[in-house]
């Protein structure tokens, strides 16, 4: 009997159509578009995933167009940015990852002047609002109120805007034309900078509609330890002031800097340039520095020596040369922040003689000219973290983003994003809508991570995809493996003869071959993998001509999600 059976379904002229297995269905498979995790992760919110398409099309132009309708910074952001969207690409569990920074540089130095690139402003408002500080938190505010319809003006109590991207990163980083043309869209888009105008009292913008304050931090730490006002001691963001404006002091033969963050690693590194011997003393391991690691890695090949685990405890200044007396240390119990506590190891003391101590041990907001109802812990600015609005009865409409206030990541794609943040919250505040806010805020979150899409305010666009691919979503077994294109850096010698960048980036077609690496992930790009392994057959073209399933045959097995490439169909349960 069984024998007949099978006979009867072999001999049968007719095809698997006869046999509807739709109706086994639970679920039922959909394209879906999800935030790529490269994405999810940008604090300056940028679409990745369409400007990295559009790159490997050679598309420049566009490509750049699709960045700064979120992020004004591209040249910089390419350079100094600490590329939380590498460490987060899918192509981790390939080969490499993506060097999405590279690209974003690439687009950024190839087109940066061509104001065509930038989005079209919002009809003007008749609202004039101010910015205090130029560096990337308040230069993103001016940027996104520019583009919002706002007549803007920008106070900087320096002689030129940038911020620390200007009078803190060396230029063998961050070249200084490259700054400059990212600023382009300052002419462009009729934003109003006065330099050279600190502003001392609130009462100076008085006449605006609204303000926000991005003061940056830039009050160097003291070390508790007698002598270290003396002439051959500096603080390190002084010692990078100097260098940045042509103006560096003779550090001597033997420079010792006493920190582990990143401005310690651009001073050491400054300091070779000029002439020294550097040498990094830090009180914790090396795993705890607080500096990039690749500007560890980039301070170690360039002969910076490192000190690990050893506190000073004294200065003693006999001219012509300085004696710091170090103490070795030992990781003790945990402090209230989680991370051990370096102690003193008794009986470890030792000297080192230096011609220049540059300190180095992190910055604190100048905030010491404001009421201090608006001050939270160590000087920052106590905003709300969704409106960034500071908390005060003194002004309305006051805001502040970047370093100077009490949250958010001190990193200059997070400033970028705070700026943005607190330009859209703004004009919430000035379209009287600030009840509102929390919702208006959560419909244009994009990733996980709370960042904003001001593209997505502007056009009004209907909420973000913000469901993020997990690196289980992707079948990595169908990515072809291809390795990533070389990037190039100075050879450590020639680096030593000038400020020259080390990195030397790409050219148009290495950016787009890096950029044809993508996968695309959580985006279907109908390569017909679903189609090849669907058992039912039932995957067929849809009306936009990405793939759609046929529900008389689909039996919602989930094959066709699970060997996708890139996330792009999700289950959802059927209606029965
Ligand atoms: C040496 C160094 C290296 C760094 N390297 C990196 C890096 O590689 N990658 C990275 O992501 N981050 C890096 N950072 C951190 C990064 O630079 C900051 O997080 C970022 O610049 C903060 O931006 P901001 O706009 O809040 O402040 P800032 O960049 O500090 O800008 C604040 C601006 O406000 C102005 N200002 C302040 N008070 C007033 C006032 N009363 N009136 C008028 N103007 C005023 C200041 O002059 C300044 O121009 C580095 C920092 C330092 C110090
Ligand atoms: S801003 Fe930073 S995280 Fe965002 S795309 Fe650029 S390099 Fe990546
Ligand atoms: S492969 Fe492309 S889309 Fe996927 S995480 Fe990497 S850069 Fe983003």
């Amino acid at each position: 009997m069984r024998e007949d059976r099978l006979f009867e379904i072999l001999g049968t002229t007719t095809d698997t159509r006869m046999n509807p297995t739709g109706t086994w269905r639970y679920f039922r498979p959909v394209i879906a578009d999800r935030q790529p995790p490269c994405a999810a992760v940008c604090p300056a919110g940028n679409n990745i995933r369409e400007f990295v398409q559009l790159a490997a099309e050679k598309d420049f132009h566009a490509a750049l167009a699709a960045v700064k309708k979120e992020n004004p910074l591209p040249s910089t952001c390419g350079r100094v940015c600490h590329h939380p969207c590498t460490a987060n690409c899918s192509r981790n569990g390939v080969d490499s990852p993506l060097a999405v920074n590279l690209i974003e540089r690439k687009l950024g130095d190839m087109v940066q002047k061509h104001s065509a690139c930038l989005p079209a402003p919002r009809a003007a408002t008749g609202k004039t609002v101010a910015v205090v500080g130029s560096g990337p938190a308040g230069l993103a505010w001016a940027y996104h109120a520019a583009l919002l319809g706002h007549t803007v003006t920008i106070f900087e109590s320096e002689s030129a805007p940038g911020g620390m991207l200007r009078w803190g990163i060396p230029a063998y980083r961050l070249p200084r034309k490259k700054l400059d043309g990212d600023l382009h869209f300052i002419d462009t888009l009729g934003i109003e900078l006065r330099t050279n105008h600190p502003i001392q009292d609130l009462k100076e913008l008085d006449g605006y509609d609204a303000v926000c304050l991005a003061l940056g931090a830039h009050a160097s730490r003291r070390l508790d330890i007698p002598n270290q006002d003396m002439p051959q001691v500096w603080g390190g963001l002084s010692f990078l002031r100097a260098v940045n404006s042509g103006d560096a002091p003779d550090t001597g033969k033997r420079v010792i800097v006493i920190g582990g963050g990143n401005t310690a690693m651009d001073c050491a590194r400054a300091a070779m340039r000029l002439g020294a011997k550097a040498t990094v003393c830090y009180r914790r391991t090396r795993g705890d520095m607080p500096a990039l690691p690749d500007e560890i890695a980039e301070a170690e090949a360039e002969g910076v020596a490192f000190e690990f685990q050893v506190m000073p405890s004294g200065i003693d200044g006999k001219a012509p040369f300085v004696t710091v007396e170090f103490t070795r240390t030992r990781m003790g119990e945990p402090g209230p922040d989680g991370r051990c506590r370096p102690e003193a190891i008794p009986g470890s003391k030792f000297e080192l003689d230096a011609d220049t101590v540059i300190t180095a041990l992190g910055e604190m907001p100048e905030t010491g000219w404001l009421p201090a109802e608006f001050i939270a812990k160590a000087g920052a600015l106590s905003a709300d973290p969704i409106t960034c609005l500071v908390n005060t009865t003194a002004r309305s409409g006051l805001f502040a983003a970047g370093d100077a206030s009490a949250w958010g990541g001190r990193t200059v794609s997070h400033a970028i994003g705070a700026g943005k943040r607190a330009a859209i919250a703004m004009d919430i505040f000035l379209n009287g809508e600030m009840e509102s806010a929390q919702d208006i805020l959560a419909r244009i979150t994009v990733g996980d991570t709370g960042v904003l899409s001001s593209r997505m305010y502007r056009d009004g666009l209907p909420q973000a995809p913000v469901a993020v691919v997990a690196a289980l979503d992707i079948n990595k077994a169908h990515v072809l493996k291809t390795a990533p294109v070389a990037i190039k850096h100075l050879d450590a010698a020639e680096r030593m003869t000038g400020f020259d960048e080390v990195n030397m980036g790409w050219s148009e077609d290495d950016a787009a071959a890096e950029a044809g690496r993508c996968m695309r992930c959580g985006s279907c790009t109908s390569c017909g993998t679903c189609l090849l392994f669907c058992p039912d057959i039932s995957v067929i073209q849809g009306a936009d001509g990405r793939p759609d399933f046929d529900s008389e045959y689909c039996k919602g097995c989930g094959i066709c999600l699970r060997e996708c490439p890139r996330g792009g169909i999700v289950l959802v349960e059927e209606e029965k």
